[in-house]
């Protein structure tokens, strides 16, 4: 052992050996943090955020408050943690808590969101924020989260397009595109599950076919775009005349498929007289007279075709029998 006596440092040269620790500290951290902003390899990384539960302690990256368009140096030395919820967006700002407060009590294995951040200029940023409690205490009280950011601003931008886009292709693919009401396959499908519904739910159905008489004469001496003008008027008149009482698409040509769910026999003959006497006395033609011939049935068993085969008898036969009227 060595004899000579280690003499104690100073209390000026233990202060100056911590004020170069801090400075070493300090070094290390800007290069760490200079090294954090070109070596994060994934899209829209903010890096990761450390909360000291105990203390209430947020360190966390500076991309994530950069992204929002502050600086650094303007920010207050400690940054509270009301700084980000603060400018959380309205609708997001329970579900946000919600999710925290979940994994603070245990109940989920990670905290895991999507939030709408106001940034500085006063434009909204999508942020995806995942962490978890990486440190507990004894009686499983949360001392320690460490978790990761996002910014999935741009991500999301697509991702609304494509909302927009979808809803848009079906609208398109459902609509028929000279009369804008129900096209064919639209009205099948509903007639689909109507029958589905009516048997379920026991209620009677009326499945009703339509058609306008003499349009061909009509193509033939006034021309197809009259004849398109005719088909879109009257499209829009049984759909007014029906309004909420049942649901009508364009079948093929100058056919139209009425369904009238829960309605009596009855009830479905005023209704559908309606309709051929709102066309009758029109008012899209000035001087030309327009009637048009319905067959209706009422659901009772079979497919949807069978349905639409016996409307379509019946449809057969108000021509056969001098057009302009309903028969069922
Ligand atoms: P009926 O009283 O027996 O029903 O005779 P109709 O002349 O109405 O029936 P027909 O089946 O002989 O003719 C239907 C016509 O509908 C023939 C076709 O040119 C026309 N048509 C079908 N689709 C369209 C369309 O989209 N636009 C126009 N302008 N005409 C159409
Ligand atoms: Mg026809
Ligand atoms: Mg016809």
């Amino acid at each position: 052992m060595n004899a000579e006596k280690i003499s104690e440092p100073s209390k000026e040269e233990l202060l100056l050996k911590i004020t170069e620790q801090e400075m070493l500290i300090n070094e290390l951290l800007a290069e760490k943090e200079a090294e954090a902003k070109l070596d994060y390899p994934w899209k829209g990384n903010l890096g990761h955020w450390y909360w000291n539960v105990q203390t209430n302690d947020v360190v966390f990256n500076p991309l994530k408050v950069e992204a929002l368009g502050y600086k650094m140096e303007e920010l207050p030395e400690k940054v509270p943690y009301d700084f980000f919820t603060s400018k959380l967006h309205p609708d997001d700002f329970e579900p946000v808590m919600d999710n925290m407060r979940e994994h603070l009590k245990g109940s989920t294995p990670v905290y895991e969101v999507e939030y709408r951040i106001k940034a500085k200029d006063g434009q909204w940023k999508w942020y995806y924020d995942r962490g978890k409690v990486t440190k507990r205490s004894k009686d499983g009280a949360p001392l320690f989260l460490t978790g990761i950011v996002f910014d999935i601003t741009k991500q999301k931008a697509k991702e609304e397009d494509l909302v927009d886009l979808t809803s848009t292709l079906i609208e398109l693919i459902d609509k028929d595109e000279l009369t804008q009401i129900r096209n064919r396959r639209s009205i099948i499908r509903e007639l689909k599950s109507r029958i589905v519904e009516s048997v379920i739910q026991e209620y009677s159905l009326i499945v009703s076919m339509i058609d306008i008489d003499d349009f061909k004469r009509l193509n033939d001496t006034k021309g197809h775009v009259y004849g398109d003008y005719v088909l879109k008027e009257t499209a829009k008149t049984l759909e007014h005349v029906l309004k909420r009482k049942g649901c009508v698409g364009r079948y093929g040509g100058e056919e139209f498929l009425i369904l009238l769910p829960n309605m009596s026999k009855e009830q479905a003959v005023n209704v559908l007289e309606d309709c051929r006497s709102a066309i009758e006395t029109n008012e899209f033609l000035k001087n030309e007279s327009l009637t048009i011939s319905g067959g209706f049935t009422v659901y009772t068993q079979g497919d949807h075709e069978d349905a639409v085969k016996d409307a379509d008898k019946h449809l057969y036969e108000a021509k056969e029998n001098g057009k302009n009227q309903i028969i069922g």
